[in-house]
């Protein structure tokens, strides 16, 4: 037996004797997605982790992933193998400056992403993910304005889409701010023919300039649908999809696209969080109850 192979043989003895679950985000690194029981969205993985009753779940994703899981299946103990995987745009909006942004308005319908910390889930009505923004914000009393944080991109899609006055956080996410209309015609020149798809934290004249807006769970689905695909999301989805369809053929947007956070786990970290079972990913009261109350009130929406 290799290396490797003697690696993910003992990840699978220790997630068996600990009744451990894994749930690996999209953009994790190739090498991850053998030993994990789901890959998904940020959405699949939120509804993973309230239906699983094991008692121990690994996060293979970034810090806000594994608070939702917690707040999810609050029985379970929730590790980050990489504990320094956090996310800038989450760290873009503080629950102090969320507070006073509130304050300042008047009455305003708070929507936050899921990627945020629990804390900011704490201080809003509801959350979303990039899957189902709109169907959340179209839930939401007609009359009441909406106050959209983290992302400025996510609010401007979900505006467009909605329909809805929304004001915009100011906060963005590096990877997917990358992107312009100049790749979009590249990617067209180079693959003629093949569908763009790109995801709706990229700029809003990036997404009227795809054949596709969708979150990465959206991509998979395409996946299915065109055996050949231009991505403009994480690099890592091209890997994902590669994964599941090997036939298929996948290029990335733009090859620097590449989120450092969701890097660090590798399996090594997942072999060393399932043996030693520290680092466990708490979330303190009242701010529990409070975010799960918000994103129940998503999970019920969409
Ligand atoms: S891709 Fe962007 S939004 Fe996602 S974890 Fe990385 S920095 Fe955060």
């Amino acid at each position: 037996m290799n290396d490797r192979a003697a690696l993910l043989a003992e990840i699978a003895e220790l997630k068996t004797r600990h009744h451990a679950v894994i749930l690996c985000h999209n953009y994790q690194p190739a090498e991850i997605f053998p030993v994990a029981d789901y890959i998904g969205d940020s959405l699949e993985l939120a509804r993973k982790a309230a239906e699983t009753d094991s008692e121990l779940i690994v996060f293979c994703g970034v810090r806000f992933m594994a608070e939702t899981a917690k707040l999810l299946s609050p029985r379970a103990r929730v590790i980050l193998p990489a504990p320094a995987a956090g996310c800038q745009m989450a760290d873009m909006v503080s629950a102090e400056a969320l507070r006073a942004r509130r304050e300042e308005l008047g009455d305003v319908a708070a929507v936050a992403y899921v990627n945020t910390t629990a804390a900011v889930k704490a201080e809003s009505d509801i959350c979303c993910t990039s899957a189902n923004a709109v169907r959340v914000v179209e839930s939401l009393p007609p009359d009441r304005p909406v106050l959209f944080v983290p992302d400025r991109n996510l609010a401007r899609w979900v505006a467009h889409e909605s329909g809805r006055a929304i004001i915009p956080w100011e906060g963005f996410c590096y990877v997917h701010a990358l992107f312009t209309v100049a790749d979009v015609a590249r990617a067209r020149r180079e693959h003629p023919g093949v569908p763009v798809a790109c995801h709706p934290e990229c700029p809003l004249e990036v997404l009227e300039a795809a054949d596709h807006v969708a979150s990465t769970g959206g991509m998979y689905r395409l996946a299915r649908e065109h055996a050949e695909l231009v991505l403009g999301t994480e690099v890592g989805m091209c890997d994902r999809i590669r994964f599941d369809f090997p036939e298929n053929r996948c290029w990335p947007l733009r090859r620097t696209a590449v989120c450092r956070n969701m890097k660090l786990t590798t399996l090594e970290l997942v072999r060393d969080a399932l043996a030693s079972r520290v680092e466990e990913v708490t979330v303190p009261e009242p701010v529990a109850g409070r975010a799960r109350a918000a994103i129940e009130r998503m999970l019920a929406a969409s």
